[in-house]
C-alpha cells in the first residue's frame, strides 16, 4: 500500500477519465480498468499474483478480446525522479510510437527501455493476444517499503506520463 506502487496509477487513471470524458470521440474507444490484486502473496507464479489482471483476461478470452486493439499498463509513474522504464520485451510498436509522442511534446528523456522483461498487470492480457505496454518506472528506491509516501511522487510526473499516453492513443494509436 503505497503512494506510488499503486496509488499513482489509480490517480493517474481517474485524472485520464476526467480529460478524455471531454473528448467524445476518444471516450468511446477507450476502456478504462483498475486492476486489484497485482501482488504475489507468496512469489509469481501460474496461481499466485496478478489476480484482477488475470481474471480481467479470463472474462476476455476469444472472441471479445479482440474488440481490444491493445492496451497501456501504468505502473509507478509517480515517481517525483520519474525514468519511464518499458520492459525489453514491450510490443515493439506501441514502444516506437510512444517514444515518438513522446519526442514531440519535448518529454523524450523521461523515457528509455528497462534491460529485462517483467512480469506485471500487461502479461495476461499479452498473453490472450491485445499487445499491451507496461508504462513502469521501475527505477523507485522506495519500491515495497514503508518510505513510498506521497512526498516521493510528484503531479508533474503523472503530467508527464499522462500527457504522453493522451498523445499517444489520439495521434497514433486512436487516429
Ligand atoms: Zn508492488
Amino acid at each position: 500500500m503505497g503512494a506510488n506502487d499503486a496509488g499513482s496509477s489509480t490517480g493517474l487513471l481517474l485524472e485520464l477519465a476526467r480529460v478524455i470524458g471531454q473528448h467524445p470521440n476518444l471516450a468511446g474507444k477507450i476502456e478504462l480498468v483498475f486492476f486489484d490484486g497485482e501482488e504475489a502473496y507468496d512469489h509469481f507464479s501460474e496461481t499466485d499474483g496478478l489476480y484482477g489482471s488475470r481474471y480481467f483476461a479470463r472474462q476476455l478470452q476469444g472472441s471479445s478480446a479482440k474488440q481490444f486493439r491493445g492496451g497501456i499498463l501504468f505502473d509507478m509513474v509517480g515517481d517525483r525522479s520519474l525514468d519511464v522504464t518499458l520492459p525489453a520485451d514491450s510490443p515493439a510498436e506501441i514502444a516506437r510510437n510512444i517514444f515518438a509522442a513522446a519526442e514531440t511534446l519535448k518529454l523524450r528523456s523521461y523515457f528509455t527501455y528497462l534491460d529485462r522483461e517483467m512480469i506485471d498487470d500487461h502479461s495476461p492480457l499479452n498473453a490472450i493476444g491485445i499487445p499491451t505496454i507496461d508504462v513502469i518506472d521501475f527505477d523507485y528506491p522506495s519500491w515495497h517499503t514503508a518510505g513510498d509516501t506521497i512526498d516521493k511522487i510528484s503531479a508533474e510526473s503523472l503530467q508527464i506520463v499522462g500527457s504522453v499516453a493522451l498523445y499517444y492513443l489520439s495521434e497514433f494509436a486512436l487516429k
